[in-house]
């Protein structure tokens, strides 16, 4: 099994919190759509022939932004260049692009997972992190997309927004799951230096919320997910059962995939890469007939702690088995037990887990595994 990411770089404004790749002026948009065809085709022989493509991911960005048009060349590139039986095609969008008309479009596109921008539901906050879409927006998109018969709908919520309190992240929490999405993912707000949010701390414009506070607000939401019948089966992603994000898993699982786009990043089962991060680069470079895509030069180590670090933070665990089969290594046993010792791992057969106390320092905890 193998998926393709499609990254869309554009968005209508710039979250104050983003430091993903995008741009607000979107007047290539159709010379990119263009370009990412083109190197759809000149990249078709990437992943490995036994594997077929069961999963589409347009990702972004605001992939939501593409007219009917740009979205269905681009699906029509994928069916004519891959060999595919689709279990899922998800699309990124923001509620202030899903009127019932475009949800009609995009079902008829092959859509069939929708994965909702929401964040908060708070006007303040939503304000606060200049999203562009308001709460009502918010509400109505769910609903829309509920009724047009979208079953996998994923909905993204962002915790620790410094405040006083608890009282923003409780109330987002209880709308979010009154409106019963199948899936939810929640992040926390963190920081990075080259987002507005990054220059107004710097600037001391800003006060961060505290650790302790942001795992109050983590042991909320896993507390809130469990009651209400949602796994974690990543430790930010909650599924009801047959919810899971299939593209993502696969990527957690260490399948292969092919990301299109600037900025995307792809695996073809032995090593990694990434396309250059710039929309103007990345069109300039497909017009000359260059590739943007460059392999990422990992190390053995980085490819083993990778593992560590992803296959921890899932409900299926760290195979010890898979260290010692497919990278000759086994970890260190006496960290194993400190760590079981101090409740933060368990160990079942040749498999560790991180505890629920455990979740609140996955990465520290997968850096004190690291070979
Ligand atoms: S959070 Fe999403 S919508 Fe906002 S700037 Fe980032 S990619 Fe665009």
């Amino acid at each position: 099994m193998s998926g393709i990411y499609i990254h869309i770089p554009f968005c209508k404004q710039a979250c104050h919190y983003c430091d993903f790749h995008f741009s607000t002026q979107l007047q290539r948009k159709e010379e990119m759509v263009t370009m990412i065809i083109t190197e759809l085709e000149n990249r078709k022989d990437y992943l490995p022939k036994r594997f077929t493509v069961q999963t589409i991911y347009f990702g972004g960005g605001t992939p939501s932004l593409l007219n009917e048009q740009e979205i269905e060349s681009i699906v029509n590139a994928i069916h004519k260049h891959f060999s595919l039986d689709l279990l899922e095609f998800t699309l990124e969008a923001n509620p202030d692009d899903l009127e019932a008309d475009r949800l009609k479009t995009f079902k008829s596109l092959g859509v069939d997972r929708l994965s909702i921008g929401i964040q908060s539901f708070d006007e303040h906050v939503l304000r606060f992190y200049n999203r562009a879409h308001n709460a009502e927006e918010s509400l109505k998109a769910i609903n829309t997309a509920q009724k047009a018969g979208f079953e996998k709908l994923s909905i993204d919520l962002i915790y620790g927004f410094p405040h006083e309190n608890h009282e923003i992240w409780k109330k987002d929490l209880n709308l979010g799951l009154m409106l019963n999405p199948g899936h939810i993912s929640s992040y926390a707000l963190t920081i990075e230096p080259k987002t507005a949010f990054g220059n107004w701390l710097k600037k001391g414009k800003l006060k961060e919320a505290t650790e302790d506070f942001q795992a109050e607000q983590f042991e909320m939401l896993q507390e809130a997910m469990a009651a209400s019948g949602y796994l974690q089966y990543e430790i930010s992603n909650f599924g009801k059962e047959g919810q899971f994000a299939i593209h993502n898993t696969n990527y957690w699982m260490g399948l292969p995939y092919l990301g299109i786009g600037p900025s995307a990043h792809s695996f073809d089962g032995k090593s990694r890469g990434f396309n250059v991060a710039s929309n103007a680069l990345y069109i300039k470079t497909i017009k000359n007939g260059e590739s943007p895509f460059q392999i990422d030069d990992l190390s053995k180590a980085d490819l083993i702690n990778e593992y560590i670090l992803t296959s921890l933070r899932t409900i299926w665990g760290c195979s010890l088995e898979k260290l010692k089969n497919d990278f000759g290594v086994s970890l260190d046993e006496k960290e194993i037990s400190e760590l079981k010792n101090q409740g933060m791992i368990s160990k079942k057969k040749e498999i560790i887990f991180l505890t629920d106390k455990g979740k609140l320092l996955a990465d520290s905890i997968a850096a004190s595994l690291f070979i």
